[in-house]
């Protein structure tokens, strides 16, 4: 890993905040774009620019072409058996939203359940609700232990004739832990219960490999994996998108459309209505391309490297709590310090040119399990240095002084 290297490929990195150089421990939330990833998006609009699937003119067939080959890459980078169970987005909430409300239409009649966990992100659990009030599904919950891991034990308990599906994140954004997916669909399986991973958190982390987890749907997001926003992945085994219904109505999910009635299109196509922003799908290929080009592997073993010197340097802060102490972490430090509200000290770090993120984190059930309000989290990526870590710890010890 040559970081200075990398960090010049992120021009951001090098801005100042406050007259202060900026360290940006904001990752979980959304990731920098390399310059390659920018170039792109403006590269397509100069140049290629023609709504894709619909012309017969030059742009559009090449428009449209790119965007597939967009496709392909996303299919082998997570290892998909076809490009057709590779389904664009707007994002990780839109690919859950669309689950949830086709595969529950299908499949969910009143009284079955679906098992979430009680650290998913609202993206995880009130897409469900909804379905809760239209359907009449029930929601059941997985609990977790004190060092922020799922039990699975009663999660086994949680399984019933009725579950018809499990949705669990792979890698908590708030407590960082790496849930232990290919034992949930192991067991899942042994039930013939679909499973669902969040793989929000842990796609620009680590290699997944869809065919070797044996998972049924994994969805992700194209900002925080360092490509554009408002573009996101949903994976799903041909299996199950074939016999899920439409979830929007449109353009390009038609095959033959009359008064009478309408017929679909096969898939992906079938799932994505409307104009895609198919500069985001090309511009979130070549972020994966990028990502493939510095290596998963070495990405994982650098962030971990951080992770535990970002987390070895907090213990030694007095006062200092930090929530998610599984052995398997990923990237995202959790924190409060003594009384300090997590909200002044996310604003007195910003002051420094720190940016980390304050509040609930989109989990607020998982706060109520906690029993805080909120957390300061830090969160990594391969752009980060140790200069960056000192620079947050002595940040927080300035805070400490400054509360006595
Ligand atoms: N799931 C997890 C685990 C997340 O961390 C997030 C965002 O932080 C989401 C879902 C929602 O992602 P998006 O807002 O990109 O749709």
């Amino acid at each position: 890993m040559n970081i200075e290297k990398i960090r010049a490929d992120f021009p951001i990195l090098s801005s100042f905040v406050y007259d202060k150089p900026l360290v940006y421990l904001d990752n979980g939330a959304t990731t920098q774009k390399p310059r390659c990833v920018v170039e792109e998006l403006e590269n397509i609009y100069y140049t290629t620019n023609a709504n894709v699937h619909r012309g017969v003119h030059y742009l559009s067939q090449r428009a449209t072409d790119l965007a597939e080959e967009a496709r392909v890459t996303v299919q082998h980078f997570i290892n998909a058996e076809h490009s057709r169970e590779i389904v664009f987005t707007k994002g990780t909430t839109e690919s859950i939203n669309l689950v949830a409300h086709s595969f529950c239409s299908q499949f969910c009649n009143k009284g079955d359940e679906i098992i979430i966990s009680e650290m998913e992100h609202h993206a995880n659990i009130v897409s469900w609700q909804l379905q809760e009030s239209i359907r009449g599904i029930t929601l059941k919950v997985i609990p977790i232990n004190d060092k922020g891991e799922l039990d699975l034990e009663e999660m086994k308990k949680l399984i019933s004739p009725k579950t018809r599906l499990i949705s669990i994140m792979h890698v908590s954004n708030v407590l960082g832990t790496i849930n232990p997916i290919e034992d949930i669909i192991e067991i899942a399986h042994r039930n013939d219960i679909p499973v669902l991973v969040d793989a929000a958190q842990s796609v620009q982390h680590m290699e997944i490999d869809v065919q070797k987890l044996d998972c049924d749907f994994l969805v992700f997001s194209g900002h925080k994996i360092y490509g554009p926003n408002g573009v996101g992945v949903l994976y799903g085994k041909e299996k199950w998108l074939n016999q899920m219904p439409p979830y929007q109505g449109g353009g390009e999910m038609i095959s033959q459309v009359s008064f009478k009635g309408t017929t679909f299109n096969e898939l992906p196509f079938k799932f994505e209505a409307g104009t895609p922003d198919y500069p985001g799908v090309i511009a979130l290929g070549t972020a994966i391309n990028y990502i493939k080009k510095i290596g998963l592997d070495s990405i994982k073993v650098y962030e971990d490297e951080l992770l535990q010197y970002c987390t070895d340097k907090l213990m030694q802060i007095e006062g200092i709590r930090i929530f998610g102490t599984s052995d398997k972490k990923s990237s995202v430090v959790s924190f409060l310090v003594g009384n300090i509200h997590h909200y002044d000290m996310g604003m007195l770090l910003d002051k420094m040119g720190i940016a980390v993120r304050t509040g609930h984190h989109c989990a607020q059930p998982l706060m109520d399990v906690l029993g805080i309000e909120g957390t300061v989290r830090a969160s990594i990526a391969f752009y980060n240095t140790k200069e960056d870590i000192d620079r947050l710890v002595d940040g927080v010890k300035r805070v400490v002084a400054m509360f006595g």
